[in-house]
């Protein structure tokens, strides 16, 4: 390719509205451009990186067994009102009417269409095991899309599906899985960390996510997720997942009697902590919650946080919130008390679900809202003072140097960007959608089914979050968009061009992946291009020429050497391949 031909332009200054560097470098270097919130044109450039990525997947996932097909990207309600998603997935999901006024959607993830063609082809268990992929498009209506191509509305994901006869056979689909993905991020020249995950409200379902760790201490890092981990065992979660051994703190609060006391504007745990001189572990804390449109009241420990995600699951909800100040009117009417937040209890509450978690249970004389403006119950124990809630669960947030469940350890906390995840789905979609096989027995079966995505357009971003410097991106060598960059330092130099272009043709004729920046411009800007674009590897023919040496740059290391050209040749051509 040459430069003069590329379609491509870089710009002096990073784009005023983007927050982390994958979104400022690829806007800046001219790999994206933004077409509306949350949806980009994939430039040549990218598309370039893109291709790589999806081959890279694509071989894996081939050498793994699946089989590759592509399925619509408008897809019809009906199949979601099947599978009972059509009402319960919210807003993410873009719906739109075709022109007979029938209900459609634009694909945000694929398992009901899969299901239903497994559910069309899939007669016996002579056909089972199979998993089935595709690279395509998606599109979800992100309540907060940002960070460029990192969260997208619109963006390239790999999903696959697998279907078995029994769980056996799914332990075995996914271990293939998780093998394939630690290859395809291990190509892609990403480190990535296997964590548990959440796997919503589906009873003993598992998954596992993968995160590409990202500093926590870097201003604007990009990492959405806090994994915490263990160093001795490898105990690894997503925050919204993770487990922890409850540390040790002081529960009993002392009170020698239960009684309601006043405590004036003490609307947070540690107003109230400062006011009764003790500590916040013996303070009982309540919040309302709004899951799925229905009001919750969730007790914690006062030193401790409610973790949303594993609150919502515990009611099997699809959607959670804490509930805002101007909905506290309804919730007092609704439940019939007459306080402002900071003073609520669960004594007496009606038309509300309570909720406790585990650390609530071994409070004593501890203190508690008691539905009175400034005042609280102290002294308080369960079974006397008040009712213990008959749900508890353990809805709390690990916090970092709590001691990991497996082997005692403190547990460390680090941010990750969620680059794939692999899922036992089980029977949730085969068994509300029918999708059954006939097993040896001769009985009908529901598939036992996994999914296992891979953010394409994501792993690219995560990729340049890793690889950059203050010039640019620095591409992994497997996923950039050409492998080298050919500077003639002057155009106007008649050696130096010629040289450069004798280089350019023998690397083209070699199949490598090549620019020449033939461009009549300043050395110096040619330069800054070449980095900040992040081509691997820069060969610059300039005035050492005349002895018959070019420089030879690599990217990542910034190392120059002066070589001779057939010398610079040689490494490319052994690189490539
Ligand atoms: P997240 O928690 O980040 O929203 P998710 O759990 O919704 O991800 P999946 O539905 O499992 O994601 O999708 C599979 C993969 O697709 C994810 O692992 C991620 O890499 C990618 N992905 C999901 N949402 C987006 C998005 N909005 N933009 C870009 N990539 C995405
Ligand atoms: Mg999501």
């Amino acid at each position: 390719m040459r430069m003069s031909r590329l379609f491509v332009q870089t710009l002096r200054e990073y784009p005023a509205d983007a927050e982390v560097i994958s979104h400022k470098l690829l806007v800046r270097a001219g790999y994206i451009r933004k077409l509306t919130n949350g949806v980009y044109n994939y430039l040549p450039l990218m598309w370039r990186v893109l291709k790589k990525i999806e081959n890279i997947v694509r071989e894996e996932m081939d050498k793994a067994g699946a089989q590759e097909l592509l399925m619509p990207f408008v897809q019809p309600a009906e199949l979601w009102q099947e599978s009972g998603r059509w009402d319960v997935y919210g807003k993410e999901l873009m719906r739109l009417k075709d022109r007979h006024s029938r209900e459609m959607c634009l694909g945000p993830t694929h398992e009901e269409i899969i299901t239903a063609i497994a559910r069309e082809g899939i007669r016996s268990y002579k056909q089972l095991p199979v998993n089935l992929y595709q690279i395509q498009s998606k599109f979800r209506d992100e309540i907060r899309p940002r960070f460029g191509l990192l969260r997208g509305r619109e963006f390239i994901m790999k999903d696959a599906y697998s279907f078995d006869i029994d769980e056996e056979g799914l332990d075995k689909s996914y271990k293939i899985m998780e093998k394939a993905y630690k290859r395809i991020f291990e190509r892609c020249g990403l480190e990535t960390k296997m964590v548990q995950s959440d796997s919503g409200a589906i009873g003993g379902s598992v998954s596992h996510e993968f995160m590409v760790l990202v500093n926590e201490n870097d201003e604007n890092n990009a990492g959405e997720n806090d994994v915490f981990y263990c160093t001795k065992c490898g105990y690894s979660a997503n925050s919204n997942h993770a487990v922890s051994i409850l540390n040790e703190a002081v529960t009993d609060g002392g009170f020698t009697k239960a009684e309601i006391i006043d405590t004036p504007d003490t609307h947070s745990i540690e107003e109230l902590s400062n006011f009764l001189h003790i500590p916040q572990s013996v303070i009982c804390k309540a919040l309302i919650y709004v899951i799925d449109g229905n009001y919750v009241l969730a007790l914690i420990r006062g030193d401790k946080t409610v973790e949303e995600t594993k609150l919502m699951n515990a009611f099997a909800g699809n959607d959670i919130r804490i509930a805002r100040n101007d909905e506290m009117d309804e919730i007092m009417q609704i439940s019939g008390f007459n306080a402002v937040a900071g003073f609520i209890g669960p004594k007496g509450l009606k038309n509300i679900e309570i909720i406790a978690d585990e650390t609530v249970k071994d409070l004593k004389n501890f203190v508690i809202g008691c539905n009175q403006t400034d005042k609280h119950l102290i002294g308080a124990n369960w079974g006397v003072d008040v009712e213990l809630p008959e749900k508890i669960a353990d809805i709390r947030l690990v916090e970092e140097n709590d001691k990991c469940v497996d082997c005692g350890n403190k547990l460390k906390v680090t941010r990750g960007i969620e680059v794939g995840n692999i899922f036992k789905l089980g029977t949730k979609y085969s068994k509300a959608m029918n999708a059954t096989f006939t097993d040896k027995d001769g009985q009908e079966k529901p598939f036992i089914m996994g999914c296992y995505g891979i953010g394409v357009s994501r792993t690219a971003a995560a990729a340049v979050e890793r690889h950059h410097d203050e010039h640019g991106i620095i591409w992994p060598l497997s996923i950039a968009p050409y492998t080298v960059i050919i500077v003639p330092v002057s155009d106007q130099d008649e050696t130096q061009m010629k040289t450069a272009e004798e280089l350019y043709n023998k690397l083209l004729a070699a199949n490598v992946e090549v620019i020449i920046d033939d461009r009549s411009e300043r050395a110096g800007v040619k330069l800054k291009d070449a980095d900040l674009i992040g081509i691997p590897y820069r060969i610059t023919v300039g005035k050492t020429i005349k002895d018959g040496l070019v420089e030879f740059k690599t990217r990542a290391t910034g190392e120059t050497e002066t070589i001779p050209p057939d010398e610079a040749l040689k490494r490319i051509e052994i690189l490539s391949y």
